[in-house]
């Protein structure tokens, strides 16, 4: 183990060394398993990232333990728990017994907190030992955020008793106030509509730290679910970082919802950031990374004085579990501390019983290594499901006579989620791990009437995660990584081509960008050309449906259909049904052909299996590159 750190070696007489130790996002993850895989994941799970705040806090004179918020969905376990085992037997909710078998101290809510509905939620925070704090989800909205009703309290106070440098005990007060982002109300609309308002992170938190203080905090951590946005303040915004480390009276902040790491190389510095120091406005700030993968320690020397007590240096660090890049298996793992495992044991087991449980078959294998170049088995599959069911119930109403589309997305394209993370189906039995890897997030089915100008507009928001490409040159990326893969939606039941060499008309978070772009073309249903003032029934998500990745066609108003199922639910009850999966259709869209130009694309290396199959592409492989993805050509 490694000796003290220097603050508690160094502490004077009224002098403390106070380390806060934090996670972010675990979604679940407690286990070091990939359910989808079914295998060992050594770069994620709570039990590590709980052996390392163990030697962490061994180093320090005084430590604190706190987590940041999206730890109730994102994985198989946490499905389990809600469609399968539920809450009414009184066994806790497995990532909540073992954040209490971790020694978390205190916790917010994230955004994900809310995917299963409010009583779901309600009912996994009754097993919490820790204090869960929010400023900013509102359930009665007052005059001012102080007068608000809260869905939980604002904030806590941890009364703690400290050892200073001369080894004399000082109560001390620690303020933790917890913030999460507002875009919740869109995001889980039909969860939450009538039941939950969210304000503004910033001035939610202007108005909770006075009170903080005023209650005796000596110290305020910010648990911020949210990354490292503009430097300026917007009313909303999601991404508050910045404006709330620059709040007088907050110390430290805990920042994540991004899946980054801070401090490290994924942020650049700025007047406001500090990526390796790890300060924001000055104060020490860190983002843990996701699903366990890192523990954020902020170390804090504080001094009492007349005015109580002071931060007078500081220091901000993640420690990582595994290696550099969660998946990328580098480096020795962390231990694991035995008890956590043990609170999510039964469940674990269950969770493995229940996703191994075979559904079906598919003749053909489903995977998402060549999604972004219109060759998706595993988005038809979702897209065909939803179709199919939407169709269904539209049957029997007014919007009986619409021709109905389905749009579907790939949810793993590689990204930061590394060159393992794409949605790989074997052709042979289906088991539910299977599908709930085609369709990772516990969305809701939707369907929404759009004409056929809001259709194109739809089809150009998505096709804005290409780079313009310039005809006649050779080898220019294709993919603009700024851009989510899960908004680069396809629509079935229509046909379009996609024009590289026009500039995008949004821009990768949706705003309009160039009101004389176009992309789209060819756009065909049955047959012939889509006129503007067509009228579709569009099959999609609760997210999308909502508003989520502001898309033409969607935002609430348009919506004709709701239903109570998970798209994975119907997608499951489809596999089921059928029995047997055939070979899809043929794409829904194309590149336009640019001839003379070729573009460069990156997949995983397994994506290798399948190159053979892409009848419609000119694509050859070149190698793999450093990060380990493989990389092609593809002449258009
Ligand atoms: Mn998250
Ligand atoms: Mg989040």
């Amino acid at each position: 183990m490694a000796g003290l750190h220097p603050f508690t070696t160094r502490a004077a007489p009224g002098q403390a060394h106070l380390r806060i130790m934090a996670t972010t996002d675990l979604h679940v993850h407690v286990y070091s398993w990939d359910y989808y895989a079914d295998r060992p994941s050594d770069s994620v799970g709570l039990a590590r990232t709980a052996a390392l705040a163990r030697a962490a806090r061994a180093e320090a004179a005084n430590a604190v333990f706190v987590d940041n918020g999206d730890f109730l969905q994102g994985n198989p376990l946490g499905d389990f728990i809600a469609y399968e085992r539920g809450l009414d037997s009184g066994a806790p909710h497995p990532v909540i017994a073992a954040m209490n078998a971790a020694g978390i101290e205190a916790a917010t809510i994230g955004n994900h907190e809310f995917n299963y509905g409010l009583d779901f939620l309600t009912g996994a925070l009754a097993g919490a030992a820790f204090p869960v704090v929010s400023a900013n989800l509102v359930t009665r909205r007052g005059d001012d955020p102080r007068a608000d009703r809260l869905l939980v309290p604002p904030y806590a106070i941890l009364d703690r008793q400290v050892i200073d440098g001369a080894g004399r005990h000082h109560a001390l007060k620690i303020g933790v106030i917890g913030l999460a982002p507002p875009q919740v109300t869109v995001w889980d609309r039909h969860h939450l509509d009538g039941r939950l308002t969210a304000r503004d992170m910033v001035e939610a938190a202007a108005a909770w730290v006075p009170r903080m203080r005023e209650a005796g905090a000596d110290v305020i951590v910010a648990l911020a679910h949210c990354g490292i946005g503009a430097a300026e303040h917007r009313e909303g915004m999601e991404h508050a970082a910045i404006p709330l480390a620059r709040l007088p009276g907050i110390d430290a902040v805990v920042l994540g919802h991004s899946h980054l790491v801070f401090p490290g190389p994924a942020f650049a510095a700025t007047d406001a950031v500090d990526p390796v120091a790890g300060t924001i406005c000055g104060k020490p700030a860190v983002m843990p990374g996701f699903w366990g993968s890192h523990l954020g320690v902020i170390d804090l020397m504080l001094e009492r004085g007349a005015g109580g007590w002071r931060v007078i240096a500081q220091g901000a660090e993640v420690r990582p579990i595994a290696g550099p890049v969660p998946g990328s298996h580098a480096g020795p793992p962390a231990d694991t501390v035995a008890e956590v495992l043990d609170a999510a044991r039964d469940d674990h087991e269950a969770a493995l019983a229940y996703v191994r449980r075979a559904v079906g078959r598919t003749r053909v294998p489903l995977h998402s290594y060549f999604a972004l170049l219109g060759d998706d088995p595993s988005i038809r599959i979702v897209a065909e499901a939803q179709r199919d069911y939407v169709a269904r119930m539209l049957a029997e109403t007014e919007h009986a006579g619409l021709p109905v589309l389905s749009a579907a997305a790939p949810f793993k394209t590689g990204g930061r989620g590394g060159p393992q993370n794409y949605t790989d189906v074997a052709a042979g039995p289906l088991a539910i791990r299977n599908v709930a890897d085609l369709y990772i997030y516990p969305n809701k089915i939707r369907a929404v009437r759009v004409t056929g100008a809001e259709l194109r507009d739809w089809l150009e928001r998505a096709a804005g995660v290409f780079r313009r490409i310039e005809p006649g040159r050779a080898d220019q990326p294709l993919i603009d990584p700024e851009f989510a893969s899960y908004n680069f939606d396809v629509i079935a039941g229509v046909s379009y081509e996609i024009d590289l060499s026009q500039p995008p008309r949004y821009c990768p978070a949706g705003a309009l960008l160039d009101p004389s772009a176009r992309r789209i073309t060819a756009l065909m249903h049955a047959g012939r050309p889509v006129a503007d003032d067509d009228v579709f029934a569009v099959a999609t998500n609760s997210y999308r449906a909502g508003g989520g990745g502001n898309f033409p066609g969607t935002g609430g108003d348009t919506v004709i259909f709701e239903g109570p199922d998970t798209n994975r639910d119907l997608l499951l009850r489809y596999v089921t049904e059928r029995e047997e999966i055939d070979a899809p259709g043929p794409p829904a869209w194309r590149f336009r052909r640019l001839p003379g130009t070729s573009v460069l694309f990156e997949t995983g290396p397994r994506g290798a299996e399948h190159v053979g199959r892409l009848d419609a592409l000119d694509i050859e492989t070149i190698g793999e590159t450093s990060e380990g993805f493989l990389r092609f050509r593809i002449n258009l």
